[in-house]
């Protein structure tokens, strides 16, 4: 047992004793250390949780983060090793979010140093030097008297004036206030200015000239449901108050988010705008650049980090007054919070899946109640927990029934294959409806949920099929350029030319993916361009940007996609959208399989007819009259959520119960069980030492999936009805859990509230 040994104060100074950091590790713990020996001591009094310093680490050196001035210590003092170096003059993450990474780290059950580093850019979080971005700042000078060579040049005075007050200021911020590269070239041949790196790690930004964040285009006339939720959300800005904004799609959320946003400007405060993957930030920043005339900055994994960092420090230090990103985003700090809003919350995109699993869009909730300010969560089809939490009266559900403007939902119809037999994926009566669409000038969406050429390659001779060598699953078939692709481990194979079981020579691919279906559309439909969008795509450089201008032109053409057509895009002239094949997920063995098949459903459906013209949805099945199907016609969401909630209900799972998920894997396949039984174990003993604290324990059990990339893999559930006793127990024993001695290559994590039991 370790003791708490108290240090002895030093009676002349409030110097603190103790510092305790987040440091990056795998360890659950926060690390205490010294303070600086060589720092002045009125710098060490100076420090402030969410400064970093660095400091000794085994034979290393890290970067850690302030967590707690402390003036006592469960370590011996003699075991003490002083910290190196305090690294910042002001703390770099503000009070309240640092509340919420404390909370995140218990919560979760994560590793603080990892929990607190994901709130940092990754510049600030290595000790590598970054290559500085450069600044101008104006030359020393006795008295403030106009230079001679500007004299007659109010333009480079107004800089040489702007650049005195501000200091060292970075060229991006500079242009951006709007005095460009060749003024600052000739002030600095005058010899009035110089060039400097700025934004070293704390380094502060220049005061921005006076943000004035006017609406530079004029707001639409909000319908009657649309001026009911403004109304309603402007009326809480003054502190923590949550809220669903639960709209059809193309119901003019945006509109409601732009709209209050703009009364959170007026305030002076800023807006955090939460978006599910990259696909949707780009469209979406425009739209917030069209409507203010402030600094709108975005955060997502397709900047370059020195770009990351500096919209960061844009927005901790005011600077940015609207920041757009994805789930990491959530952690930004902000120098005056003001709103926070998640766009899409259902998305899956929020919860990260490995590593700290956190939910972006739980700890939205959790942030703007430290914060003391409103959240908004938005979606035309919200999770069954928003549901059921604005239920319960959790958050204030704000309906907006009807499109916006002109448009109408379009009509949804079922096609039976059962009845209408397929040529490559489509009935005729689909192909017929597509041409009937294009006809008429417009463009056509074509979802189907699997990219590649197709999912599986056999031999007609002896049925072999062509499987995965580290998983168990089967290869799919890519065509650009001709490859086996495994979707789990990304190994791929060339396409062999014979059959290795009975070397005949009749291989064929079976089922469709992305690139059969646009294959089989160009043959088709010639001259009508074709547009692919899937992973495949998007990935490459410029991808999405390529397919977004096309599909912008307006012109007739047909977008084949997986589900990143689902996310939000807008495209105006989309009548038509078909659904190949909506029956993967009518069985799908997860518990959260049915939810996701019918959110994708409904908003892929929710990009036809977006503008003035009727749209029309043609959804291919061989189960046409499963209910959840029949429901789905009736474009009614929620009848088809409290159908789900119910089973939900009966079958005790979330929003009904909690979920604790713990996963472990190895090269063998019994090292993971045998692992998962000691937790168990474990888990059993603290219910009969504490029987009031019912949990459920399921397992262990391998994976759906047991072998992928060569490791086998197994679970253990805990499930229980009460959240806080669930985390009073995994608290307890976690401590107990890291201490199993594990073979070389065993791994284990835990995942609070899972998306998946996969
Ligand atoms: P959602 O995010 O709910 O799917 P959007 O915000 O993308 O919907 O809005 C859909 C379309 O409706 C957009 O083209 C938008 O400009 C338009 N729109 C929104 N509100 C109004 C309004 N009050 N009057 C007219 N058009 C509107
Ligand atoms: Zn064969
Ligand atoms: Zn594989």
């Amino acid at each position: 047992p370790q003791l708490r040994i108290p240090m002895p104060a030093d009676p002349k100074s409030d110097t603190p004793t103790i510092v305790r950091l987040a440091v990056p590790s795998p360890l659950r713990r926060y690390f205490d250390y010294l303070p600086p020996e060589s720092s002045d001591p009125a710098q060490i009094r100076q420090l402030q949780p969410g400064m970093r310093l660095l400091v000794p680490f085994g034979s290393r050196k890290l970067i850690g983060i302030l967590a707690e001035v402390a003036d006592n210590s469960n370590v011996e003092p003699a075991r003490l090793r002083p910290a190196i170096a305090i690294l910042d003059k002001e703390p770099l993450l503000p009070p309240a979010l640092l509340k919420v990474l404390t909370w995140a780290a218990d919560y979760y059950q994560h590793p603080p140093g990892e929990v607190y580093g994901s709130a940092l850019p990754v510049m600030l979080r290595t000790l590598a030097p970054a290559r500085p971005v450069m600044g101008w700042r104006a030359l020393p000078v006795d008295a403030p008297v106009i230079p001679e060579p500007i004299r007659r040049a109010p333009r480079q005075q107004a800089l040489l004036a702007w650049l005195r007050d501000n200091g060292p200021v970075a060229q991006p911020d500079c242009i951006e206030a709007g005095y460009d590269a060749a003024l600052l070239r000739k002030l600095a041949g005058h010899g009035l200015i110089e060039q400097v790196p700025v934004n070293p790690p704390g380094a502060r930004l220049a005061a921005a000239p006076k943000a004035d964040c006017r609406s530079v285009s004029a707001p639409l006339i909000p319908n009657p449901d649309q001026a009911a939720a403004i109304d309603t959300i402007i009326q809480q800005l003054d502190g923590f108050a949550s809220f669903l904004l639960d709209g059809v799609t193309g119901s003019g959320k945006t509109e409601v988010y732009l709209q209050v946003i703009a009364d959170v400007l007026k305030r002076g405060r800023q807006a955090l705008v939460l978006v599910p993957e990259i696909g949707l930030t780009p469209q979406n920043i425009q739209r917030f650049e069209q409507r203010f005339s402030c600094r709108v900055a975005g955060l997502h994994s397709g900047m370059s980090d020195s770009e990351r960092l500096e919209n960061w420090q844009a927005a901790r230090q005011g600077q940015a007054r609207i920041i757009i990103g994805t789930r990491s985003a959530v952690f930004t700090p902000l120098a005056q919070p003001g709103l926070i809003i998640v766009d899409e919350e259902h998305d899956l995109s929020f919860k990260q899946q490995d590593g700290f699993r956190y939910s972006a869009r739980d700890l939205a909730i959790v942030r703007a109640r430290h914060e003391q300010i409103p959240v908004i969560l938005g979606s035309a089809t919200p999770a069954l927990e928003t549901l059921h939490n604005a239920g319960i009266g959790k958050f204030t559900r704000l309906p907006l029934q009807s499109r916006a403007g002109l448009a109408e939902l379009p009509g949804i119809s079922l096609l039976d294959t059962t009845t209408d037999p397929l040529q490559e994926g489509f009935s005729p009566r689909l192909l017929n409806a597509i041409d009937t669409h294009l006809g008429r000038g417009n463009q056509v969406l074509v979802f189907i949920n699997r990219r590649g050429f197709a999912p599986a390659l056999y031999c007609r001779d002896c049925a072999w099929v062509f499987e995965c060598d580290h998983c168990d699953a089967q290869l799919t078939v890519h065509q650009t350029p001709p490859h086996l692709c495994c979707h789990h481990c990304e190994s791929r194979a060339p396409i062999p030319a014979s059959c290795p079981n009975c070397r005949g020579k009749h291989l064929a691919t079976r089922g469709m993916g992305t690139q059969k279906t646009e294959k089989h559309l160009m043959d088709r439909f010639p001259g009508v361009p074709v547009i692919r969008m899937d992973r495949d795509v998007v990935r490459r450089k410029h991808g999405l940007r390529d397919i977004l201008e096309e599909m912008g032109k307006g012109a007739p053409c047909i977008l084949v996609g997986t589900q990143m057509l689902v996310k939000g895009h807008h495209f105006p002239n989309v009548t038509l959208v078909a659904v190949l094949d909506a029956d993967a997920g009518l069985f799908s063995a997860d518990f959260r399989g049915q939810e996701l098949m019918v959110q994708q459903l409904m908003q892929v459906s929710g990009r036809a007819g977006r503008q003035s013209q009727a749209g029309e949805v043609v959804i291919q099945t061989r189960h046409a009259a499963h209910y959840l199907l029949q429901t789905l016609v009736g474009h009614d969401y929620r009848p088809l959520a409290d159908h789900l909630l119910t089973e939900r209900r009966t079958a005790g799972m979330p929003p009904f119960s909690h979920l604790v998920l713990f996963r472990a894997e190895a090269r063998d396949t019994r090292s993971p069980i045998l692992l998962l039984n000691r937790f168990r174990e474990l888990f059993e003993a603290a219910m009969r030492s504490n029987p009031s604290a019912a949990l459920g324990i399921h397992g262990p059990l391998p994976a759906p999936m047991e072998r992928k990339a060569g490791r086998y893999r197994a679970q253990l559930l805990i499930k229980s009805a009460d959240r806080s006793r669930l985390q009073r127990i995994l608290s307890l024993l976690m401590p107990r859990l890291e201490q199993f001695k594990l073979a070389r290559d065993l791994r284990w994590s835990v995942d609070v509230d899972p998306l998946d039991l996969i």
